[in-house]
């Protein structure tokens, strides 16, 4: 599958905002942003007021950024979002946020999305009894997931779970740390969802 392979902090710096991609780094003083919060490139100090299309366009990069997409799948989603019933940007929100990497992340199994994935394809987590290992797997409402037996020495895993306090766990999650195991207990609502990004601009992009 296709990845990013450049520096992620160039992103951060590209879409103007934090985007948390980095787990540990993001919250201390090497974060690249705190250090160089101006776009990257020659050019990047320069501020040019921005047409309605690059407006649109910056919202759908950042979010696809935050969920560590690449534009074919994300466009996927937003195909789907729009065939459901509803509000299209909450839809698709929803999408991104039941997919198994974006879970472990949410609920400090990992420090990051990007190492979510990682530990997910590795085999380390079980979603409902059973062995999964596709990031996007889609859990839902109801759904339990843990990280195997085996897997509970994991480094990187114990090391994510000691500084998840810092984001803290959001309420739709309940972790049981002691077992290493959470439960959706509710999708979340569009006000749940704090991060600073404005979905509807990603459906008008698309609509067009
Ligand atoms: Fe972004 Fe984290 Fe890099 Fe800071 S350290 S620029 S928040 S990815």
């Amino acid at each position: 599958m296709a990845r990013y392979r450049e520096s992620v902090c160039r992103l951060c710096r590209r879409e103007g905002l934090k985007l948390f991609l980095k787990g540990d780094r993001c919250y201390g003083e090497k974060c690249a942003f705190e250090r160089q919060g101006y776009a990257p490139g020659e050019h990047g100090q320069l501020r040019k007021k921005p047409s309605d299309y690059g407006v649109q366009l910056r919202e759908k990069q950042k979010l696809k950024r935050i969920y560590g997409l690449l534009e074919k799948q994300f466009r996927g989603y937003f195909e789907k979002a729009d065939r459901q019933k509803g509000i299209t940007g909450t839809n698709l929100l929803l999408f991104l946020e039941k997919r198994l990497d974006n879970m472990v992340f949410r609920v400090g199994f990992a420090n990051s999305r990007n190492e979510a994935r990682q530990l997910i394809r590795h085999n380390h987590f079980l979603v409902n009894g059973r062995s999964v290992n596709i990031p996007s797997y889609l859990v839902n409402a109801g759904d339990e997931f843990s990280v195997k037996v085996k897997s509970r020495d994991v480094e990187r895993i114990s090391e994510a779970m000691e500084t998840v306090a810092r984001r803290g766990v959001p309420q739709w999650l309940e972790l049981d740390k002691e077992n290493f195991r959470a439960v959706v207990k509710t999708l979340p609502t569009r006000e749940e969802l704090t991060m600073p990004v404005h979905e509807q601009l990603v459906v008008e992009l698309y609509s067009k």
